[in-house]
């Protein structure tokens, strides 16, 4: 019997196991089969306070994961595939094997919905990004696009017309679903342009970095190309909670309900990061929300109630 699994090895989860490992908890992490979380698909975090050069995403995460192993966090590779509740403890299944814990912290994350198309995989990082706040400043003086038309798409074009020289809006359909305010402040800003009824249906490079896209209005059927130097997915996020589904209490959209101390609905389960925060979903608030997690856990397993 495990006291504190810890789900999850991106910031939230890393964060929580330092946390629980100092505290003696042993806890054990089960860290996905793409350990490191959403970090490990970043250039360079420049936003992450303590590192004023900058720091990369994998490094950061190495770091973390030593600092957990240091304070005698345990380490296991694998997707959780299923996690039930029995008697008092919990049951989760990684890889087929079966586990026994007294208390779990759910930090499975989220991933950013991609369009689905070939060629926005190849050019992953070289040019085709699905955060802004993370690596808009590598275009700094040149021209974007932003796919999506949410707030998320109108809050990263606004971010980055600071930096950028351009940013173009190509949305599938003639509005915004993005917040009214959202919208005023994208239509007043002159850097701004938008392309409507439109899909992406191919990101155009020349190997080594993206050039342009291909489009195609979804009207008339035509497709046209557009010039560019990058493009930022902003079509939402999917979090990483199917595992969980009929066990724990969840939003319409797959977020897992947690309340203002990371409990969920049942007692010893607690989410931290992307998996519960649809929010903010920086490495930063993930590492809190890990911390926030583990004490609350440590206070569970020691039977103390406040
Ligand atoms: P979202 O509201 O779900 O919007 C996603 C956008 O992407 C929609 O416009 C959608 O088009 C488009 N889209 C989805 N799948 C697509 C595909 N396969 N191809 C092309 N376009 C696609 O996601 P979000 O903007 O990330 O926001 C998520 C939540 O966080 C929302 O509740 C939002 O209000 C909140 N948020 C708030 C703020 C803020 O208040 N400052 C900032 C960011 C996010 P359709 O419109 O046609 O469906």
């Amino acid at each position: 019997m495990e006291k504190l699994v810890i789900i999850g090895s991106g910031m939230a989860g890393l964060t929580a196991a330092i946390y629980a490992a100092r505290a003696n908890l042993h806890p054990l992490v089960v860290s996905g089969k793409a350990e490191g979380g959403q970090l490990m698909l970043t250039t360079v975090v420049e936003n992450y306070p303590g590192f004023p050069e900058g720091i990369t995403g994998p490094e950061l995460a190495e770091k973390c994961r030593q600092q957990a192993k240091r304070f005698g966090a345990r380490f296991k590779d694998g997707n959780v595939e299923a996690f039930t509740a029995k008697g008092s403890s919990y049951e989760l299944v990684v890889e087929g094997e079966k586990i026994e814990a007294k208390c779990a912290i759910i930090a499975t994350g989220a991933s950013a919905r991609m369009l689905g198309i070939e060629s926005e995989k190849k050019y992953f990082n070289l040019g085709v990004h699905t955060c802004a706040t993370c690596d808009a400043a590598f275009y700094t003086g040149k021209d974007v696009i932003v796919v999506g038309g949410g707030d998320s798409a109108c809050e990263e074009s606004l971010f980055m017309t600071k930096l950028v020289s351009s940013v173009t809006i190509i949305h599938r359909r003639s509005g915004f679903r993005a917040s009214k305010v959202m919208q005023e402040r994208v239509f007043a800003n002159s850097k701004i342009k938008t392309v409507w009824n439109s899909a992406v249906e191919e990101v155009l490079g020349d190997g080594k970095k993206v050039t342009g896209v291909k489009i195609k209005d979804t009207n008339s059927g035509k497709t046209s190309e557009l010039k560019t130097d990058a493009v930022f997915l902003a079509i939402g996020h999917v979090p990483n909670t199917a595992a969980f589904k009929g066990a724990l209490s969840m939003e319409e959209n797959g977020y897992i309900k947690a309340d203002s101390r990371l409990r969920t609905n049942l007692p010893g389960v607690f989410a931290a990061g992307d998996c519960c925060d649809k929010i903010y979903r920086q490495a930063i608030t993930a590492a809190g929300m890990g911390c926030m997690a583990a004490l609350e856990a440590e206070r569970y397993l020691e039977g103390v109630q406040r």
